[in-house]
């Protein structure tokens, strides 16, 4: 039976008064983790990519080491209100239903608490993950990121993988002394949108590095330690450049061997210029089968030692039996040795009805509904 707790009220009450800042967007993988999320910069300092709606309207800010590391505290804050009740409880720490059940019933309102609802998960989950937001956390001047992973790692002691959205170009720009710092400070992975890794391309859609910017700066990220995961997207030449993209971004991947490569197959976002591009027809998105083939181009020239994921909703591919095409884990497809096994299943969603699969036009049609 559950043991009471006299002085639930004032931890609640305690609870309520807590918060930090949290952004929007982190990665799918720091979602399944249950990361705790940390605004350490607000939005994207590049913001001009034209086929991102994410921070579009909203102006990029640094926060200050002091406005972050008093957020750390806070965290720390509700982390001991939360376990000190499940002690009580005679829960011995634990986070468990019953101890989210109890602090619900005292304050109901807790439910709609971002900072309260995002700790007690991290916590439920092992409190071993965090993810820094918003873009680009590496544009922070390097001795202000250390100061705030250090205080985070000993604050949190809990914490065995810290991670953060960057550029390419702002890792091309860093010294590699630098990022050998900020590793040994405690950022542990980098998520890198590479998106594509063709020149012509990436002027395109005004991504604002070049190819060789990107091996660069991804080759330094790698030698200072930090495992990489870079995102691409199936599509983003369209119609009109899908083989040099498919080329060229297997040929920037193969020159850094990120630790991890995603796709992200492009759906081109109302409000955005590369969304107008489409609907008025100067870009042409290609059909769900010549996806394939250019991820079986891409797939082709990669010569890595990776992780290829599909961990995403947009990798909407259907095999013979109407499931999905390629497996959904945050783990992937372990290059090469499953290279054969996934152009063996890229051979079969080629061999079904094109009809199977969901093109990127409906998805498109959808959102500007
Ligand atoms: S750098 Fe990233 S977040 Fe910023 S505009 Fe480009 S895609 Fe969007």
């Amino acid at each position: 039976m559950m043991a009471n707790c006299k002085d639930l009220g004032e931890h609640v009450e305690r609870l309520r008064a807590l918060s930090f800042e949290i952004g929007t967007y982190r990665p799918p993988s720091e979602g399944g983790s249950a990361s705790l999320l940390l605004r350490v910069s607000e939005n994207c300092p590049w913001n001009r990519c034209t086929f991102c709606e994410m921070y579009k309207g909203q102006r990029f800010g640094y926060r200050t080491v002091a406005e972050v590391t008093a957020d750390i505290d806070r965290v720390a804050a509700i982390r001991d209100e939360i376990t000190a009740v499940s002690s009580k409880l005679g829960m011995e720490g634990e986070i468990t239903r019953e101890l989210g059940a109890a602090l619900l019933t005292e304050g109901r309102d807790l439910v709609g608490n971002p900072s309260f609802v995002t700790v007690f998960n991290w916590l439920a989950s092992g409190a071993r993950t965090a993810f820094l937001q918003d873009a680009d956390s590496m544009s922070m001047r390097p001795r202000e990121i250390i100061a705030v992973l250090k205080h985070l790692r000993q604050t949190l002691d809990s914490l065995s993988r810290v991670t953060s959205y960057t550029r390419s170009k702002t890792l091309f720009k860093r010294k590699p002394e630098e990022l050998r710092l900020i590793r040994e400070a405690g950022l542990d992975r980098l998520h890198v949108g590479l998106e594509t890794g063709d020149d012509e391309v990436l002027a395109l859609v005004n991504k604002g590095v070049s190819s060789a910017e990107q091996i660069e700066g991804g080759r330094k990220a790698v030698a200072a330690g930090f495992q990489v995961s870079m995102y691409w997207m199936p599509d983003l030449g369209a119609r009109e450049r899908r083989r040099q993209h498919a080329q060229n971004t297997a040929r920037v991947l193969s020159a850094i061997n990120p630790h991890y490569i995603r796709s992200r197959p492009l759906v081109p976002r109302p409000g955005t210029p590369l969304f107008e591009q489409v609907a008025q027809g100067r870009l042409h998105l290609s059909s769900p089968h010549e996806r394939l083939e250019e991820l079986a181009w891409m797939i082709g020239g990669l010569e890595v030692n990776s992780k290829v994921c599909f961990d995403h909703a947009m990798n909407a591919w259907a095999d013979r039996r109407g499931g999905l095409l390629f497996r959904r884990d945050y783990e992937g497809y372990r290059f090469p040795e499953e290279k054969p096994l996934l152009r063996e299943r890229i051979r079969e969603g080629l061999a079904i009805e094109e009809s199977m699969h969901v093109h990127a036009r409906q998805l498109m049609a959808v959102q500007s509904l």
